[in-house]
């Protein structure tokens, strides 16, 4: 594998011009926009959009990241999209609904960036593919000529974490995503089609926004932590591995760097990439809060006998007095395992196969994770 790099700048805040400073410093560092894109080409700039959820939540990138990257793409071309692939519907009144509560229908309107509105899909192929060689993604995604990932760093309970190499698997159309979940519910598996998904979207590019992000019990439930970091690079488990690095994380605490790892798509440990920019130990942290710690022998138990998962395992739990009853968590579960009854939604936990797509997904943030008192006093 050649040798790689990643470049890294400090920004602590999402004001203007810190955020268009950090951006086009990590851009110049690894050779500026030109060479990643010609005059004339198209570039979708795909943002972690996987939810009507505002920016000062850390669960979307930035709004500001966004308009710092479409400046710098369109020195060099007029050709620059902006957008992602929600979960939910894959429908234009879903992707108007999102774009507006995340800023980025803003952004493309004040920048003259194309937003992108088009629900249709294509077939993409991975030969070498683990878990599928075949897949059925965002088109319009595909069909620029580069695809520049720009990531949200943050915990997800599923995965552990999110960030540049789950990013991609945002270009499922919407309600895919959750039957996937259903399809692969281990997560070893899920890890693996994660990094499948990665291989076959080909990127051209990646940005991780990891200036506020989400600690503890992501992906909505955690709390807002300051990291204080944007950071790029064409290769994106080298990214992984530093921004890991930087929140005094182990490389197997993303579960999709772990099966990257396993299957021999990444080194792993190891000095092979170079970090050109900020000094590392100026920006690294050491009490980085992850999902509980439990929760994966917990879902193991889930998947071994449903009598022992309703004592055992985290289970997601809609708050009587924030839920409207307004059915969307009842659309995505994969499982079927919500139904609303009087304004409220109800979870069937023999069903729930504890992929906590709902938990992600509540606009208003009604469904919390909560761990039974016995697990959380032993550890088990
Ligand atoms: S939990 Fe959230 S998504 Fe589900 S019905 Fe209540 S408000 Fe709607
Ligand atoms: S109830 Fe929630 S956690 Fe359970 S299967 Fe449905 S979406 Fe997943």
């Amino acid at each position: 594998m050649d040798r790689h790099q990643v470049s890294l700048a400090g920004c602590h805040d999402y004001s203007r011009d810190s955020v268009r400073e950090a951006v086009g410093r990590t851009l110049e560092l690894l050779g500026g926009v030109g060479s990643i894109v010609a005059p004339g080409e198209s570039v979708f700039l795909k943002a972690n959009n996987v939810i009507a959820a505002s920016p000062d939540t850390a669960v979307v990138t930035h709004p500001e990241v966004m308009r710092a990257l479409v400046k710098e793409f369109q020195r060099i071309t007029d050709r620059v999209i902006v957008g992602d692939c929600p979960g939910g519907p894959f429908t234009r009144a879903m992707l108007k609904r999102v774009y507006g509560k995340t800023g980025l229908a803003v952004v493309a309107e004040e920048t003259t960036a194309e937003l992108a509105m088009d629900t249709g899909v294509a077939e993409v192929s991975l030969p070498d593919g683990k878990m599928m060689k075949r897949f059925t993604l965002c088109k319009s995604m595909m069909e620029a000529d580069h695809l520049v990932s720009v990531s949200k760093f943050k915990t997800h309970r599923y995965m552990n974490v999110t960030g540049p190499v789950k990013n991609l698997f945002g270009t499922v159309p919407g309600m895919t995503k959750f039957s996937f979940h259903s399809r692969f519910e281990d997560e070893r598996d899920f890890a693996d089609l994660v990094v499948d998904i990665h291989l076959a979207c080909r990127p051209a590019f990646h940005i991780v926004d990891a200036v506020e992000v989400m600690q503890g019990e992501g992906a909505r439930s955690g709390s807002k932590r300051k990291l204080g970091f944007i950071a790029a690079g064409r290769n994106a488990f080298a990214l992984e591995t530093l921004v890991l690095e930087l929140a005094g994380l182990k490389l197997e605490d993303s579960r999709p760097l772990k099966a990257a790892i396993d299957r021999g798509v990444c080194p792993g440990e190891g000095g092979w990439f170079d970090v050109l920019g900020d000094d590392r130990q100026n920006l690294s942290i050491d009490d980085f809060q992850l999902p509980s710690r439990n929760f994966f022998s917990e879902r193991t138990l889930a998947l071994l006998t449903e009598r022992l998962s309703r004592h055992f395992t985290a289970r997601p739990r809609p708050l009587p007095d924030v839920c409207t009853g307004c059915g969307r968590c009842a659309e995505i579960c994969p499982r079927k395992a919500i139904t609303v009854k009087n304004g409220l939604a109800h979870v069937d936990l023999k069903s729930c196969i504890r992929c906590f797509c709902c938990e992600e997904l509540c606009e208003y943030g009604a469904i919390r994770i909560t761990t039974p008192f016995f697990v959380r006093t032993t550890g088990s």
